[in-house]
């Protein structure tokens, strides 16, 4: 039995990791199947990260956290976590290969995704001109001409927030009218670098190995035109992959893990969460890395609380908790 399992391979995850190995926890780290790394793969220069003046490409950056995780002895599983049991002292975790493993805390740290158009381009553009973070992207589009699609708060929010950078910024909706509070709305209707393309929808998007444009349909007549374009940023919603923790952790409004203040602690005892599946409103790398390290030293002041005997388990658990 490990003292802590971590689920999730994102900048939350390997700090985590970090930190926890680092206070000789042993962790082990189930990074999932085919996303090792987390968002941060799907995109090309990160530059808001610190310590990386000259920027750092998101596969780099997620291989130098690996790295830095394994060097204290963090021990990786590449699987997909397909079931878990929380309660009681004994937390189990069930793996897509049929293994399991036990521990006496979690961390979940399985981070969120960005809902996508499903649209031909989109994949394949992705950090080559679509992006679904202004924060993260704005900067690139200086005096240039780009597009968001939404018509919701966080849409609005990223139009004003782009034309800071851009010197033209569509908005397209497939409605005539924005699901946004109206004080978002009437300051993106006030800003003269915005304007809105009314009733429709991106089919397509445009450009071999830069984005050029959107390809977009009439949502009324169903006729098509080419909108040209140096950048597409798609805000149209955000889940927090929470599907194995349904009914089991206490969640949000916002569909996010629920916790504790300023703590990881969920509703759960020895279940800790951290990164974007916390995190409704600014799901950056460096704050999920912030979170992450909030995520080990709570685990870790759990697992001292219980040598403490500070927390209710029994005495045979508890010992097994702290051989391991
Ligand atoms: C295209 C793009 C560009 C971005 N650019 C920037 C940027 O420039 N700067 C910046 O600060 N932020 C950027 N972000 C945001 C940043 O990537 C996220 O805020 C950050 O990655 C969140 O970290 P996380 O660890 O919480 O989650 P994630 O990075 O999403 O990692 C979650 C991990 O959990 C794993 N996982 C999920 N379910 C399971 C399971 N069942 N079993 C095992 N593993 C599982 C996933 O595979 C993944 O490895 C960008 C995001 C995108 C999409």
């Amino acid at each position: 039995m490990r003292q802590v399992i971590i689920i999730g391979s994102g900048p939350a995850g390997f700090t985590a990791a970090i930190y926890a190995a680092r206070a000789n926890l042993q962790p082990l780290l189930i990074a999932s199947s085919v996303e090792v790394g987390g968002e941060l793969m799907n995109t090309t220069e990160v530059e808001n990260f610190p310590g990386f003046p000259e920027g750092i490409q998101g596969p780099e950056l997620m291989a130098k956290l690996q790295q830095q995780a394994e060097r204290f002895g963090t021990e990786i599983v590449y699987d997909d976590v397909v079931e878990l049991e929380l309660n009681g002292p004994v937390k189990k975790v069930a793996l897509g290969s049929g293994a399991t493993h036990e521990a006496a805390t979690i961390i979940y740290a399985t981070g969120s995704a960005y809902r996508k158009l499903g649209v031909a381009g989109e994949e394949r553009l992705s950090g080559h001109g679509v992006s679904w973070c202004a924060t993260c992207d704005g900067f690139f589009f200086r005096e240039r001409t780009i597009a968001v699609v939404g018509g919701g708060d966080s849409a609005m929010e990223e139009a004003t927030f782009l034309t800071r950078f851009a010197d033209k910024v569509y908005v397209i909706h497939r409605k005539d009218s924005l699901r946004a509070s109206k004080i978002m709305q009437e300051r993106a209707f006030a800003n003269e670098k915005i304007e809105f393309v009314w009733n429709s929808e991106v089919e397509e998007i445009l450009g071999e190995e830069a984005t050029s444009g959107v390809r977009l349909r009439d949502t009324v007549d169903g006729s098509t035109r080419d909108l040209a374009l140096d950048g597409l940023f798609i805000a149209i919603g955000n889940d927090p992959r929470t599907h194995l923790v349904h009914e089991k952790l206490d969640l949000t409004a916002e569909g996010t893990i629920w916790v504790d203040g300023r703590s990881s602690r969920t509703s759960v005892p020895g279940v800790f969460a951290a990164g974007d599946v916390i995190d409704p409103t600014y799901r950056q790398a460096a704050t999920a890395a912030g979170s992450g390290t909030v995520a080990a030293l709570d685990a870790e002041h759990f697992l001292a609380d219980l040598e403490d005997a500070s927390v209710e388990v029994p005495a045979a658990v508890a010992a097994e908790i702290l051989t391991a």
